[in-house]
């Protein structure tokens, strides 16, 4: 992969990297491919945090305070059923979440800014890899990102299909759920059909949790705190006269409060396990730990609203009532540095993680301003 010789046509940059998307954590050439034209923009890179993660800096003037910017890096495993010029090259992987977009307007940013002669501060730009599945977020922390490059404060945006183009959206506090997601391997003892009296049914466990379940929202946590415990498979048995030995459930859980992430947790375990017992048998979990509350820092989120409404006007921004209940794991940096993080109106084009999906390129100069208008707001006040 090359990069176009036109290096501030931020479209062509979009539908380059639409073309050629990469799986989480395998984020290579597209790594290269924004370290290429952020080191001939005389941007300092440090390449491979968290495998193929990069940060580039922008260090300039006298300012003491520094911003993290961050954009996702990684596609997804959909076959791209929509025709352009930059259809995916890489049969059953597509940006489908937008993150080719993400990944261009913080390029925009990042060459506006270093291109910007009187420009004063201090930027980390951070291009994260496999936020889909692998916490990409959580691997770079873990690898030192805010030891090796402290920030004051951290952004970051996601396009949003159904709001209009180059709006923006967010609320304060919780802005996106937690997801966990356990499995549950129930062990009873199998036996023939007909003597049910010398088994252990795991499928009749199993049932009885599930339906335990349906009280974890309705009967433990609060009226006014959502929460979703989704069981969304429950596999056992392989004929209509044999009592099999075991049963597996999988279960999704969000929250959007922290605590109530833990005490559905808590509640999951206690319910299967003495349900288990109470019938005999036992049980497994398996632990799939996801990702946190995405929780907004008041006092920074003023300053991203304040830096969409300098630029674009006081329509350019809606509070939303609720969280959204999907999850995001640019929860980690919120958990380590007062942030904000919101949404970017794709227009009316189709959900992201569909076939049809494709990021606006119109939206492209919204998100270059709002971050450069951050960065005015943050280093000349
Ligand atoms: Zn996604
Ligand atoms: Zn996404």
């Amino acid at each position: 992969m090359n990069a176009p010789k036109d290096s501030i046509n931020l479209t062509s940059i979009r539908q380059h990297l639409h073309a050629y998307p990469e799986l989480g954590l395998e984020e290579v050439k597209t790594a290269t491919f924004l370290s290429d034209l952020l080191l001939g923009w005389g941007l300092e890179v440090t390449h491979n945090i968290a495998g193929t993660g990069i940060v580039a800096s922008l260090r300039r003037g006298k300012s003491d305070q520094t911003i993290g910017l961050r954009a996702d890096m990684d596609a997804l495993p959909i076959f791209e059923s929509a025709q352009h010029d930059y259809t995916s090259r890489h049969e059953g992987c597509m940006h489908a979440c937008g993150h080719d977009g993400h990944m261009a307007m913080l390029l925009g940013a990042a060459h506006a800014m270093a291109n910007d002669p009187g420009f004063n501060g201090n930027v980390h730009f951070i291009f994260q890899p496999a936020e889909e599945n692998f916490g990409g977020a959580k691997l770079m922390i873990e690898e030192g990102l805010f030891d090796r490059f402290p920030c004051d404060y951290v952004f970051a945006l996601h396009n949003m299909p159904g709001i209009p183009a180059g709006k923006f959206a967010s609320r304060e506090g919780t802005i996106m759920a937690s997801i966990d997601v356990a499995g549950i391997e129930v062990l009873g003892k199998g036996g023939h059909g007909a003597q049910p009296e010398k088994t252990i049914d795991p499928i009749v466990i199993g049932s009885q949790i599930v339906t335990a379940f349906q009280t974890v929202v309705s009967r433990n946590i609060g009226q006014f705190e959502p929460g979703i415990l989704t069981v969304g498979s429950f596999h056992s048995g392989s004929a209509s006269n044999i009592i099999p030995d075991t049963a597996n459930l999988e279960i999704s859980l969000r929250a959007t409060d922290p605590d109530t992430r833990v005490l559905m947790i808590k509640r999951l375990e206690e319910l299967a396990s003495s349900i288990a017992m109470g019938f005999g048998g036992s049980v497994k979990f398996d632990w799939q730990t996801g990702y946190p509350v995405a929780v907004n820092d008041s006092k920074v989120l003023e300053i991203a609203m304040a830096a969409a409404i300098n630029v674009f006007g006081p329509d350019s921004i809606e509070m939303v009532k609720n969280p959204w209940m999907g999850s995001e794991d640019f929860s980690f940096m919120l958990e380590k540095i007062p942030g904000a993080f919101l949404f970017i109106g794709n227009g009316d084009s189709s959900p992201v993680h569909t076939s049809e999906y494709d990021f606006n390129d119109k939206v492209i100069p919204f998100g270059v301003k709002f971050y450069q208008s951050i960065a005015d707001i943050i280093f000349n006040r």
